[in-house]
């Protein structure tokens, strides 16, 4: 993750500024920004991912959404990581921060897995790979568009081959599964047959709130699929 000093400046000065609050919610933003921080200062990183972050090639696709964002790629990645979380695509707060899985469904999924963010944010023990490395904005109605394909396309192969070979990997989400599982079975399936996979891949549905109604509909994700991933993520971490 390449984070220019004026950024790191930003974020400095907007941390300090919530020191004085005593607001819960800004605490923890406090404490995940600061550890972003040491995690930028303390990462060096890679040429791919220098080259990334410079990529613009859907810059004319993201213009004609209704969003009109910008190409910003959120890579998160370095070689010699324990886990690999292979991920669907930011998502708008993820987007504005640059920081991945920073919102709910980051909140979400740090407790599936059972870490705190400080474990979550250390590249050398978890790299993030989304299908797409920037947020794919909303169509007319307001609906997430979908990952571009030409990211995967042209990043994807080359991304894995420097991350190498990783004691876990959590397919996240629909579209992760279909490109990583090559699957095209429905989600509850895939994930039900989680056992065919660990203990080394866990598949997983994408950790938002709008997945609230199917973790309702499927209680054996949390009673039986997740003390076993948190056993595989505490060994890989061992
Ligand atoms: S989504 Fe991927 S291919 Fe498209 S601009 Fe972002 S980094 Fe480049």
């Amino acid at each position: 993750m390449y984070v220019c000093q004026r950024d790191i400046v930003t974020l400095l000065s907007s941390t300090l500024s919530l020191l004085d609050c005593d607001n819960c919610f800004n605490k923890a933003t406090i404490a995940l920004r600061t550890n972003y921080i040491l995690t930028i200062m303390l990462t060096r990183p890679t040429s791919l991912v220098k080259e990334i972050n410079g990529c613009t090639l859907c810059r004319d696709r993201f213009a004609a959404t209704a969003t009109r964002n910008r190409p910003r790629p959120v890579p998160w990645f370095q070689p010699g990581t324990r886990i690999l979380i292979a991920g669907q695509a930011p998502g708008r707060r993820v987007h504005e921060t640059g920081i991945p899985f920073n919102d709910r469904s980051g909140d979400r999924l740090r407790d599936w897995m059972g870490i705190n963010s400080a474990t979550f944010y250390d590249q050398g023990l978890v790299s993030i790979l989304p299908t797409a490395f920037c947020w794919p904005g909303y169509d007319a109605k307001g609906s997430d568009l979908p990952p571009p394909p030409i990211c995967w396309e042209t990043w994807h192969d080359r991304a894995l081959a420097e991350i190498g070979e990783v004691k876990l990997r959590l397919v996240v989400g629909g579209y992760a599964i279909k490109r990583h599982l090559g699957t095209s079975k429905p989600l509850t399936q895939v994930v039900a047959g989680w056992r065919d996979l660990a203990p080394a891949t866990f598949p997983l549905p994408h950790p938002s709130w709008r997945n609230t109604a199917w973790l309702k509909r499927n209680p054996w994700f949390e009673t039986d699929l997740l003390p076993d991933l948190r056993r595989a993520v505490a060994r890989a971490l061992a």
